[in-house]
């Protein structure tokens, strides 16, 4: 062996070593991350110069990385066969630590708190700095090579390169100040053939990465899905290939689906595989499942939801939620892309050009998926809607993108008991002039069903759409219109509205009009319905919207029930909202109530009949207040209807 050259590592690279090795003492686990993405790095160079032709030393050398363990040394070996460092590279590399990474490094270290320390007699993990914000900064960072000194007291890089004929070269420090590099004799022993071995001799309080279900757990949590055979102490670790990046042809369903259940954890099949390889404007691979489950993102597993993001195969972040809207928080998958660099960290991902543009192209390339299917498979597009269509709701947020999700929206509607609907499908339906796509908010299809709103347009044949969930009049009402149709409620129709749209049931039965006499009586029955309900009512009317109902309830400033419901949910109002009562005097119980009424204004059987004909509208609209009440004037009333009915039939 030559004798050592010495060297001085920079101020700046001091600094941080000074750190890694006297401040961070949880995540250290990192650090094997960054040993094996550098082996790659190293093996992916060896391989592109090998296929472009260039003559490297050993060509039929197998590309790989062995990690092995001298437990009595306490030596943690990492050795790979890849491009390997001559001298110079040795020490221009790991002679100075690269400059953005560095200084990012040093200001977030400041910014946790965790300082440099003088020497290292003193222990910083006494000095009162909580290990949580050393875990923050390791977490976020990938601190390259160096990292190696949060667990190794020494560290020896020993490397042949694999171009050119140097012999091979060891570069060695502590850490602290200085490393030396000598030349080591061809034959030497410690050497490589070809590549690098990182000797880290680790610390006294290091050793657990002398065990290999340590060193296999952290390899699978960060490391799984090096393009390289990663072995440890003989035994492959790293298994499972990256999907993500093979040539889609070659990858069959059950490779896909097995990959999500690696991913998930989740046993029924994904429902659609979405696998992108984009190179502009940024290059990245993406694989992309549709689950079979909802996995409740906007329930229990609030802010879980996001995509796996890799940097050239190694793991950064996993559920990054910078990679994808809200409104897709369904999907799961992973990212890779090699744009970012390893060491970027968390709080610059959020800002990052890049990861928006991934992010952009990723929902553009999703919003094609959902459109072909909805176009070539309805039955399984219903099925991802039942699942997930609740998150696309969200979309109209995404003011770039709404009007391509408009079309992918689906709905209940009047028009089928069970299917949905598209707002095209709904269109084709739609009658001759029809101006407006009608909705009705309502908690099931079986409450829009006896919605008395509802039957002026059963009447016409007008199809209604039917909003379910709260978020429906949101997406609609900030959609505004589709395809030049606005969306209106029912609730809202005025009579003109649908004039000009003939009834389609012949058999209408008709009423006699009423005499004048009896107009008159008619508006004093409404009167005294308004005596009886008081304050409960803002107004009461006659109405022509409800050939079949006898009264529905509408409110005055033109805001829906389910808004105003949605409304005083979120101003926590607990008081019933004054409404208008529109009653219909041609239905049969208010021309009975009228002929009581003129008999004697005062009969008390009308208070008791106007309360209960409240109480069901106040159902049918969603805000009954007390259903005992109602239960109550229920029963007396039947009992009054069955004493009735058997002194009529004399029995
Ligand atoms: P980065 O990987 O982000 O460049 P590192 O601190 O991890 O930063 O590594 C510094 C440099 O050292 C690498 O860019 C590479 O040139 C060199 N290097 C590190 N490990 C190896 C290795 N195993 N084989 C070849 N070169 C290496
Ligand atoms: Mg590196």
């Amino acid at each position: 062996m030559d004798a050592a050259t010495q060297h001085t590592f920079k101020a700046e690279t001091q600094k941080v070593l000074n750190i890694l090795t006297h401040s961070l003492y949880t995540h250290r686990e990192i650090f094997l991350r960054e040993l094996l993405s550098n082996a790659s790095d190293a093996l992916d160079k060896l391989r592109f110069l090998r296929n472009k032709g260039e003559s490297v030393r050993d060509p039929e050398l197998p590309l790989e990385i062995k990690i092995t363990v001298d437990k009595e040394a306490a030596l943690l070996q990492i050795a790979d066969t890849g491009i390997g460092m001559t001298e110079k590279e040795l020490i221009d590399n790991l002679g100075t630590i690269a400059h953005s990474g560095s200084e990012e490094f040093m200001k977030d270290a400041e910014a946790a708190g965790v300082e440099e320390q003088r020497g290292g007699e003193e222990n910083a993990g006494d000095a009162g700095k909580p290990a949580s914000s050393a875990a923050g900064i390791i977490g976020r960072f990938g601190v390259g090579f160096y990292s190696a000194f949060m667990v190794a007291d020494e560290v020896e890089g020993i490397s042949r390169s694999a171009l050119g004929n140097e012999p091979p070269h060891i570069w060695a420090s502590t850490g602290s100040g200085s490393f030396s590099i000598s030349a080591l004799s061809p034959d030497d022993e410690k050497a490589p053939e070809r590549g690098t071995v990182i000797r880290a001799k680790l610390k006294e309080d290091a050793r657990e990465f002398l065990e290999k279900y340590t060193l296999e757990a952290v390899i699978r949590r960060h490391s799984n899905f090096l393009p390289f055979p990663v072995y440890l102490e003989g035994e492959q670790i790293n298994t499972t290939p990256a999907l993500w990046r093979e040539p889609k042809f070659s990858i069959t369903r059950e490779q896909y689906n097995e990959f999500y259940t690696y991913l998930t954890q989740d046993t029924p099949p994904p429902l659609e595989v979405i696998h992108l390889s984009v190179d502009a404007p940024v290059q990245f691979n993406a694989l992309l499942f549709i689950p079979g489950t909802d996995q409740d993102y906007f329930g229990a597993k609030r802010d879980q939801w996001g995509l796996d993001l890799y940097v050239r195969r190694v793991l950064i972040e996993r559920s990054n939620q910078e990679l994808l809207p809200e409104y897709l928080a369904f999907l799961k998958g992973v990212v890779d892309t090699e744009d970012l660099p390893l060491n970027i960290s968390r709080e610059t991902l959020q800002q990052n050009n890049i990861i928006r543009k991934i992010s952009q192209t990723i929902v553009k390339q999703v919003l094609n998926h959902l459109e072909k299917l909805a176009a070539n498979d309805k039955e399984k597009y219903d099925a991802f809607w039942n699942l997930h269509g609740k998150y696309c709701k969200f979309a109209f947020n995404d003011f770039a993108n709404r009007d391509r999700v408009a079309p992918l929206l689906r709905f209940a509607s009047s028009a089928a008991a069970d299917a949905l609907t598209s707002l095209d499908g709904y269109l084709e339906r739609a009658k001759p002039g029809q101006k407006a796509i009608w909705h009705l908010a309502a908690p099931s299809p079986e409450a829009a069903r006896v919605n008395p709103h509802l039957e002026r347009f059963r009447r016409k044949g007008i199809e209604v759409l039917f909003l379910l969930e709260p978020i429906d009049e949101f997406a609609l009402e900030s959609l505004g219109k589709y395809k030049d149709h606005a969306f209106r409620s029912i609730e809202q129709a005025e009579r003109n509205d649908l004039e000009e749209f003939p009834d389609m049931d012949e058999t209408k039965q008709e009423t006699k009009d009423l005499t004048e006499e009896e107009q008159n009586a008619m508006t004093g029955l409404i009167e005294r319905m308004r005596s009886i309900l008081g304050d409960k009512v803002k107004e009461i009317r006659t109405s022509e919207r409800l050939p079949g109902s006898p009264a529905v309830l509408v409110s005055a400033d033109g805001v829906s029930s389910s808004m105003e419901k949605l409304l005083r949910v979120m101003q926590k109002n607990e008081q019933m909202p004054t409404k208008i009562l529109e009653v219909n005097p041609d239905h049969p119980l208010l021309r009975n109530l009228l002929r009581i009424f003129r008999d004697s204004p005062e009969n008390p059987v009308i208070p008791e009949i106007v309360n209960s004909l409240f109480d069901n509208v106040l159902l049918l609209d969603g805000f009954l207040g007390d259903p005992y009440l109602m239960a109550d004037r229920n029963l007396k009333l039947m009992d009054k209807a069955a004493s009735w009915y058997a002194d009529l039939l004399k029995v």
